[in-house]
């Protein structure tokens, strides 16, 4: 399991490269702690990722300490989902933690994953 957290100026993953704006994303919320921006291969109408700005792995990576900047996370999906208006019809969160689970970038992210109105997600 990979525990390295990396600072971000160090951080050598996409996600990395997209916090210091080396490469464009196209992004809908941003604050101090947590960015979040449409993916680039979108599983479903709205595919959003919401990433921490400070490095873990993933979510098995997470510490007490943590605690706070997950609830953020949690919190920053629901002002995502507002902001494309999919709060109130629902939406999916999900986290692959390991590869095991299909995570191919090592930086922390949650999919946001909404239909469009009326229609269903399928399930899984
Ligand atoms: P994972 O499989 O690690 O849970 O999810 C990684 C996600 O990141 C995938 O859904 C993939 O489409 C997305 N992704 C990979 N590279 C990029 C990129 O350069 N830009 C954006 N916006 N999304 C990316």
């Amino acid at each position: 399991m990979e525990t390295t957290r990396y600072n971000l100026e160090d951080n050598p993953t996409i996600f990395g490269k997209i916090l210091r704006k080396e490469i464009p994303a196209n992004i809908v919320y941003e604050d101090d702690k947590a960015l979040a921006f449409w993916d680039i291969a979108p599983k479903a109408p709205v595919h959003i990722i919401i990433i921490p700005k400070q490095h873990l792995a993933c979510l098995r990576c997470m510490e007490t300490s943590d605690a706070n900047l997950m609830a953020h996370l949690l919190h920053v999906a629901n002002i995502v989902a507002e902001k494309l208006d999919v709060k109130e019809s629902g939406y999916r969160l999900i986290t692959n933690a390991g590869q095991g689970a299909g995570q191919e970038v090592p930086h922390l992210h949650f999919h946001l994953l909404a239909s469009k109105k009326g229609e269903h997600l399928p399930g899984f």
